[in-house]
């Protein structure tokens, strides 16, 4: 009981989270089928915070307290098909065993994460897998599953743009020639101004320290507004977000910190930045998990038409940035055009907002932002 409480306390700072977390493995106290939790749905149910309870599972797998699986619901009939231990087990078409259907999987509709009390920590006699997975069980605090708990799976995509989870399942990534569909997602690309000129006017050393210390600047204002970054190439920088204005704040917020001027250095960073939203897929590249397709591509051609502090978007990021930012005279710094970006075959409309003219009168950026009402509009 002590190892337990230990092994627990790694997994969460949160003396709340971890003694709902104890309760798991007091089958006594919580009556519940302990191969198929579901973090989102407890939380709900404990009234926690989602993505603090998910983080404390994710630990708590790290300390082998709990397993991952990954498992794909059929569309049609709600059947769950499997229990994976790896997403490279998720098919990308596949046939539901109950109804017949074929169906494509959607990291962020059909592929559901969930977790399993491991068997070193079990009591035994009171829960055995085969009961516990096919028998719905009776008590007091027994979680049923049906189709209007569908809103709490901890989906695919979840998992995917939880930084900490990138960091402690490395090895969960697809297989080669795999690939899996997500219906929506929203994509930054950022890019420093002039680097060439930088690394070739002040040397290779002074430049490279800026520039990891403005990759540093972006992966917290990525991570701050529950994005991952992705990759970097160059001195660019791909992150995901789960939606737009998401990216809209995470952008902002980075931009406040530029110019970058290093405390050492003679020069400046100015970088500009593009978010495009839609679907994508994602694939494996250098055994780490990443996304492509038509809204990947338009992405960084939109990042591409910005120039130095400026932030540039799509269309549907547009819709959310108006949510967004309800006060203050934004729209004076915002500038709509009709482009042509290539491979794309008719134009499209995308949206310039200079930053850098608008914190001019108005300073920090930070302060502006509505946030409370980014979080209540749906
Ligand atoms: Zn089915």
């Amino acid at each position: 009981l002590k190892q337990l409480k230990h092994l627990i306390q790694q997994s969460t700072q949160d003396m709340v989270i971890g003694d709902k977390l104890m309760e798991l493995f007091e089958p006594t106290k919580f009556s519940t089928d302990l191969d198929y939790l579901q973090p989102f749905r407890l939380a709900d149910h404990w009234q926690l915070d989602r993505r603090a309870v998910l983080e404390s599972f994710v630990r708590g797998c790290q300390v082998g307290l709990f397993a991952l699986h990954w498992q794909s619901h059929c569309p049609h009939c709600g059947n769950r098909a499997g229990q994976h231990s790896a997403i490279s087990n998720i098919e990308t078409t596949q046939q539901c065993s109950v109804c017949g259907h074929d169906y494509e999987n959607y990291l962020d509709e059909t592929v559901e994460v969930s977790f399993s009390v491991t068997p070193k920590y079990r009591k035994t006699g009171v829960f055995t897998p085969t009961v516990a997975l096919f028998k719905p069980k009776t008590g007091p605090l027994f979680l049923t599953t049906s189709p209007e708990h569908s809103g709490q799976k901890v989906t695919g995509k979840d998992c995917l743009l939880l930084p900490l989870f990138r960091e402690v399942f490395k090895d969960q990534t697809l297989s080669e020639h795999q690939s899996l569909n997500i219906r929506h997602i929203t994509v930054l690309f950022t890019d420093i101004v002039g680097s060439t000129a930088i690394y070739h006017e002040f040397g290779d050393i002074p430049a490279f320290k800026a520039v990891q210390n403005h990759f540093d600047i972006l992966r917290n204002a990525v991570e701050a507004h529950q994005g991952v970054i992705v990759k970097t190439i160059g001195d660019a920088v791909m992150a995901v977000f789960h939606d737009e204005a998401d990216a809209l704040l995470a952008a902002l917020e980075a931009l406040d910190g530029f110019p970058y001027n290093h405390p050492d250095q003679k020069f400046q960073l100015t970088i500009k930045l593009g978010i495009h939203s839609g679907s994508a897929i994602a694939v494996n590249l250098n055994d780490r998990i990443d996304y492509f397709g038509t809204t990947v591509n338009s992405a960084a051609r939109i990042q591409g038409l910005a120039g130095g502090s400026e932030l540039v978007f799509s269309e549907p990021v547009y819709i959310r940035w108006q949510e967004t930012m309800k006060s203050g005279d934004w729209v004076n710094y915002v500038h709509q055009e009709t482009v042509q970006l290539k491979g794309l075959l008719s134009p499209v409309t995308i949206y310039r907002m200079d930053v850098l003219a608008w914190r001019t009168h108005h300073g920090s950026l930070d302060s502006s932002l509505n946030h409370g009402n980014c979080q209540t509009v749906a």
